[in-house]
């Protein structure tokens, strides 16, 4: 599927494969609580949306753009290159 659209794209990790997409600060209307540090995610604050690429969507997380680096470098197993 070559379909892109609002610059998602896919990134593997630790634990499988997600699509992410970035938001800027200024679509960040909303209070999101992150799951890499449990902290919130004001609003006007750029970040990253990840959810698994199979099912409906309904399991997007919001994420610090910085955590959401840390977990992809933070991979318990082998790093396949
Ligand atoms: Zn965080």
């Amino acid at each position: 599927m070559l379909r892109i659209t609002g610059g998602q794209r896919r990134e593997t990790g630790p634990d499988g494969e997600y699509v992410t997409r970035r938001i800027p600060g200024a679509a960040a209307t909303k209070v999101y609580r992150c799951p890499g540090c449990a902290q919130e995610i004001p609003t006007g604050m750029a970040h990253v949306v990840a959810w698994r690429p199979y099912g409906d969507g309904g399991d997007r997380r919001h994420w610090h753009s910085s955590c959401w680096e840390r977990r992809s470098r933070r991979s318990p197993r082998a790093p396949r290159y």
